[in-house]
């Protein structure tokens, strides 16, 4: 059961092989049993059971929504009327949203359970899911290293099979990064693709929610249900509805693959190399070309994203002050003492790294010389893109420069640990889509990811272009040992 397609499992419940109860609570006690992985931070069965039973209800009444009664977990990033969104921090561990994140009330209309909230980095900050405030998450490959981060409870979720799909948010790699570390299917859609109504911010001009799933295909359905224009959220993007599973039926042939030589250079681990060309040459034998492609301005991705998306940090999270919501500090002697305090013990060690870091570039002294020209360069970045795509369709190359890496390894050392989204953070930048694919394991047998990259709002074409090695191949059924 829990190797199922989310289509099929909907397929199920329709039929009435299975109910929405069983179902949910048949993954509530994988979840149990991989407690370990500590994949989640909040799992509510008495919540997930009340929804699961409403869908039954529906299914009897003959309703077919697309996702009706299939358990899902959601990123602690989205805001959920009723359960706790605390976003990895503990400023906000007390905190129980009024309403429903628009993905989540898009999800809930059509009929999908919430499985629980996965754990993440505080405030989607990192890339190994240790700054989160609830401990770090195992990678269910190897339970010594991290699952990646910031979506590491969603990705390590789906890979160990005890959430069928989930959700998370990619502002650099959060969605790609952990999905290439777990070997499963992480997609960040075209920015605007996604409502952001009720995600909560964090470099609100790069933030996107998308699925991660086991398969393209199931990325495709989730989106279907989650994607779309929203007036809540002013940079949502108005466009006709694009049915994304209906996409899926182009063919690769033909298809022009681009392969940045930056992807290719200095720090890329020779495994990952050897694997991700592997991948290419599956995808020459389907028909396609690979062409060599150049963009130039890579080498300032990840500097720019560190001066950007700090200073937006900086500003979102300036609404975390003990008054309106979320962790205050108990003792304290006036008001100013009361907003220190709270910031003081709310926020993790990274957090405050990146509120101090936006906060200097944004001050009047520095803004011209690092804000401004940090915004220059995500133009010059966009338009590397541009004149890219007039050579090819698609863009591919690793996910990542290695494997998942040791827990510890790299937390005394943001730089290092930076530099895990070398080759993700430019598509961030530029608004684009893009996939992290499994392809294969390492001589250690930990995952290795490909990433597709497509033109603003090519998300039909991405995920197309990931269904069809997919087709081919079955590296994306692979699990991880020992279950
Ligand atoms: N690892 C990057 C960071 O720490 C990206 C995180 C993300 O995409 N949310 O900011």
């Amino acid at each position: 059961m829990h190797n199922k397609p989310i289509s099929e499992l909907a397929n199920d419940l329709v039929a009435k092989t299975v109910s929405s109860v069983e179902l949910t609570q048949y993954f509530l006690s994988r979840i149990e049993q991989h407690e370990n992985l500590n994949a989640f931070i909040t799992v509510d069965p008495e919540f997930s059971l009340a929804q699961a039973r409403e869908a039954d209800r529906r299914i009897q009444q003959g309703d077919k929504s697309a996702l009706i009664g299939v358990p899902i977990a959601h990123k602690d990033i989205f805001c959920t009327k009723g359960l706790l969104t605390t976003c990895g921090s503990r400023i906000l561990s007390n905190f129980v949203s009024p309403y429903d994140a628009t993905v989540i009330d898009r999800l809930n209309q059509n009929g999908a359970v919430i499985l629980g909230k996965t754990n993440m980095d505080e405030f989607a900050m990192g890339s190994s899911n240790e700054t989160s405030y609830f401990g770090p998450v195992k990678n269910p490959w190897d339970n010594a290293t991290v699952p990646g981060g910031s979506s590491g409870g969603s990705a390590a979720a789906v890979a160990a099979r005890i959430a069928p799909a989930a959700t998370g948010t990619d502002t650099g790699g959060s969605i790609r990064q952990p999905a290439a570390f777990c070997g499963v299917t992480g997609f960040k859609p075209s920015y605007g693709q996604v409502s952001r109504y009720g995600m909560v911010a964090f470099a609100s001009s790069l933030d996107q929610g998308g699925p991660i799933t086991r398969s393209a295909e199931d990325a495709a359905l989730l989106l279907n249900v989650v994607a779309g224009f929203d007036a809540r959220d002013s940079t949502s993007v108005q466009r006709q509805t694009t049915d994304f599973v209906a996409g899926l039926g182009e063919d690769v042939q033909g298809l022009r693959i681009g392969l940045p030589t930056q992807f290719f250079g200095h720090g890329l681990d020779s495994e990952v190399e050897r694997t991700v060309r592997e991948a290419l040459q599956e995808y020459e034998k389907l028909g396609a070309t690979l062409i060599d492609i150049d963009l130039p301005n890579s080498d300032l991705c990840v500097p720019c994203y560190y001066v950007l998306a700090p200073s937006e940090a900086s500003s979102n999270l300036a609404r975390y002050d003990g008054v309106r919501y979320g962790y205050r500090a108990p003792d304290y002697s006036n008001l100013i003492d009361m907003y220190m305090k709270t910031r003081a013990e709310g926020f993790g060690e990274e957090v405050k790294r990146r509120i101090m870091i936006g906060t200097y570039a944004l001050s009047a002294g520095y803004y011209d010389a690092y804000y401004v020209k940090a915004q220059q360069l995500r133009r010059l970045i966009a338009q590397d893109f541009e004149q890219a795509f007039a050579q090819c369709d698609v863009i591919m190359g690793p996910t990542t420069p290695t494997t998942a890496f040791a827990i510890g390894s790299k937390t005394d050392d943001p730089i290092a640990m930076y530099l895990n989204d070398i080759y993700t953070i430019s598509v961030n930048l530029a608004g684009l889509p893009g996939i992290s694919i499994p392809v294969g394991l390492d001589s250690t047998g930990k995952p290795i990811g490909l990433q597709i990259i497509g033109q603003y709002f090519g998300d039909t074409h991405v995920l197309n272009a990931a269904h069809r090695f997919q087709m081919t191949t079955d590296w994306h059924q692979l699990e991880p040992p020992g279950d």
